[in-house]
């Protein structure tokens, strides 16, 4: 196990070392996706295990690395506020052993978690832009943080329009915060599933289908994109088409990774690691990978 670095006797940085926190809270937001709060186990601030000096409890769009004990560890992103610093919140989908094992777990059982990791939305040079914000399922969970911060800094933005697709209305998540987030000023929400059923009375289609209501302004925006991959890849060609340069342009890429620093190489994706070069990216420095298949 890798040790941490130490100066002036001060621990600096312990990547590899799961920090203890307790469940404190566990929502369940649809039939396979549950948002889990958790605290630190001895109480008082949330603590970063990456840099416990940083003030910063974790960017918009970093990750952590959630030990369920006697089960294994995963990378899961922070879909909390960021102005909470009491507070890690995950929203989980359980795809498989690992993550129905987190969902799964009581109030009050022991989980390690390692983080932040990764690089964050560009949340600092959006200042003063509108942002477009385009999320696909639990796509959504990675890009909570950034509205949380829009919405309590909203003097510093411009406009925010989202465009949020499920599969199904009840697969959609944060639906009550949806709707809070529909009525704030200069804020336009757009949903839209693949199947809506009888008592469905919005959008139905893949998420691109929207940009024809969205109030776009592409010189002055920056896009933010988190999905399941073929629909990221047609999401910024049409931006592309609405005329936003690649370059304004960021996506959140998702891969199996083991260690989150760079070591193992499991998350390599041609010349990164997504675990400590993404996983948030600008479009322009991956988008001849993205048109590689099975890379
Ligand atoms: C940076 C990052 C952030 C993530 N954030 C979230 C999040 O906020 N919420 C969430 O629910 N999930 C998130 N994931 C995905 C999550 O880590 C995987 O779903 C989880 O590792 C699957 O483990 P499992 O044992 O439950 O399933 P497994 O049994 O390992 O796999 C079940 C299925 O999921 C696929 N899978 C496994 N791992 C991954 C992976 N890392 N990426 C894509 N597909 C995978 C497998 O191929 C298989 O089809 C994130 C992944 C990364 C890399």
């Amino acid at each position: 196990m890798m040790t941490g670095m130490t100066m002036a006797g001060q621990e600096l940085s312990q990547p590899m070392t799961p920090a203890p926190y307790l469940v404190r809270e566990v929502a369940k937001e649809t039939p396979d996706t549950f948002t889990l709060l958790l605290q630190p186990e001895n109480g008082g601030a949330a603590s970063s295990s990456v840099n416990p000096a940083d003030h910063k409890l974790f960017e918009p769009g970093q990750f952590s690395m959630v030990w369920v004990f006697g089960v294994g560890e995963l990378p899961i992103s922070i879909s909390g506020d960021p102005a909470k610093q009491d507070r890690l919140v995950y929203t989980v989908r359980s795809v498989g052993k690992a993550t129905h094992a987190l969902v799964s777990q009581n109030v009050g059982a022991g989980i390690g978690v390692r983080g932040p990791f990764g690089t964050g939305w560009p949340v600092d040079e959006a200042r003063g832009q509108d942002l477009v914000i385009v999320a696909g399922g639990i796509g959504l969970a990675p890009l909570r943080p950034v509205i949380y911060h829009v919405l309590s800094h909203r003097q510093e933005y411009d406009r925010l329009v989202l465009l949020y697709g499920a599969r199904s209305p009840r697969d959609l998540l944060y639906r009550k915060e949806l709707a809070t987030w529909a009525r704030q000023r200069d804020t336009q929400v757009l949903i839209t599933v693949d199947y809506g059923g009888l008592s469905w009375r919005h959008h139905v289609g893949v998420v691109t289908t929207l940009f024809k209501y969205a109030r776009l302004r592409p010189t002055r925006s920056v896009a933010m994109l988190c999905g399941p991959e073929i629909m990221m890849r047609f999401v910024a060609r049409d931006l592309e088409a609405h005329g936003l340069a690649r370059n304004q342009i960021y996506l959140s890429m998702e891969r199996n990774m083991k260690c989150a620093v760079g070591f193992c190489g499991h998350c390599q994706y041609g010349p990164h690691f997504i675990c400590k070069d993404g996983p948030v990216f600008r479009y322009d420095q991956i988008a001849p990978l993205m048109d590689k298949y099975e890379l």
